[in-house]
């Protein structure tokens, strides 16, 4: 457990998040930046990495994990520290006007503000409802991986109709000891290269396509699995043997912790002012999809601009009796970075 400090702490590392600290970092404000998730990009790169964007200002197209490897890269020369994989529960304002940021790890932040660039909230796999799923949860029903290497010699059902299940049923093809995509429908909603891919694996004995069948139970003993079975409209079941469901059925939003922090809320969003994104605490901005002003659009430019609104906002707090001349980056390039972040 630690206790740190930054100028500002970034709460959610989405396109907006990552904006925000190159933002605070031409105002020579160092920035410490929370994700709940393993790793940056936010919706982007949780929900629709490959999906091209096209109304990025300047970019005729661009796929999302592009984008956010660009702003990962226009943040850079300003040295932030990532927490990922890290939740921030609490933000409790101190009687010296700064803030401090209480992590799921136990680690603390003191901060001179605060930006939440949290989007809807924590993004979450949706769970099947499939009774007992909780014993099994982390080794053998799992919502992710990151490595296909990882399932290396196991026996997976993979469950999901999209993008993810497609491309990971592929990516396991070979890897894992055995394959098995189980769909409701024998139609896939992937990319069409992805389809056929599958299909070349399915007709080569790779990946065995159970469809259309849903996931009807679990069977073990609570501890190990031993087999998954689905069951089809007529109410046909199969067991279908394996030591690993992979659940691929997207990713659902839910406020969290933010709830609890005494912020003006407006459906399931934070109220701020428009001009500035500060909250109703002092020294907490809300930037993004997560703000909530009269007009406001839910879209990634005009997070990038409530990202520029809010810096600007906070910089007297962060650099007390100095006197922020507006620029433009083209008079004062980007600027290095001077002070330790500790
Ligand atoms: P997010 O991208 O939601 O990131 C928020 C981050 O905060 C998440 O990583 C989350 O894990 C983290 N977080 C939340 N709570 C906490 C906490 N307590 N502690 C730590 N971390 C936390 N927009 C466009 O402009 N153009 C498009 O074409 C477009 N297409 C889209 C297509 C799809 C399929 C979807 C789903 C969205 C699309 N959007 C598009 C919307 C766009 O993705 C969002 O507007 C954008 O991602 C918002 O960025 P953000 O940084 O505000 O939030």
């Amino acid at each position: 457990m630690s206790n740190l400090k930054s100028d500002v702490v970034v709460i959610g590392a989405g396109p907006v998040g990552l904006f925000a600290v190159f933002q605070c970092g031409m105002l020579k404000m160092r920035c410490a930046v929370v994700d709940m998730l393993d790793a940056a990009g936010g919706q982007c790169m949780a929900l629709y990495p490959e999906k091209p964007i096209y109304d990025i200002p300047a970019y005729p197209r661009i796929t999302a994990s592009d984008l956010v490897e660009s702003l990962t890269q226009q943040a850079a020369p300003f040295a932030p520290t990532y927490h990922l994989g890290v939740t921030v529960t609490q933000l409790i304002p101190g009687a010296d006007g700064g803030i401090e940021v209480s992590l799921s790890n136990g680690n603390k932040i003191d901060a001179r503000a605060v930006v939440i660039a949290a989007g809807g909230g924590a993004l979450q796999p949706n769970r099947p409802p499939l009774e007992g799923i909780e014993c099994y949860e982390g080794r053998h029903v799992i919502y992710k991986v990151t490595q296909a290497n990882a399932l290396k010699g196991r026996r997976v059902v993979v469950a999901g109709g999209g993008d993810s299940a497609v491309d990971w049923a592929n990516a396991l093809a070979g890897v894992a000891d055995k394959v098995m995509l189980v769909h409701r429908r024998a139609k896939f909603r992937a990319t069409p290269a992805s389809v056929d891919a599958l299909m070349q694996a399915a007709a080569e004995g790779r990946v065995e396509l159970v469809t259309p069948y849903q996931l009807h139970a679990l069977q073990g003993d609570g501890k190990e699995l031993k087999a998954v079975t689905v069951v089809n409209e007529k109410g046909e079941t199969r067991d279908l043997e394996a030591d690993t469901l992979l659940a691929l059925f997207g990713l659902s939003t839910q406020l969290g912790p933010i709830a609890e922090w005494g912020l003006q809320l407006h459906e399931q969003q934070i109220v701020v002012r428009p001009a500035t994104c500060e909250t109703s605490l002092p020294g907490i901005y809300a930037v993004g999809d997560i703000a909530a002003y009269p007009g406001k659009l839910k879209l990634i430019l005009t997070g990038f601009a409530d990202a520029a609104m809010a810096a600007h906002a906070m910089f007297p707090r962060v650099h007390p009796g100095q006197v922020l001349h507006f620029e433009h980056s083209t008079n004062v390039g980007v600027p290095p970075v001077d002070r330790q972040a500790v």
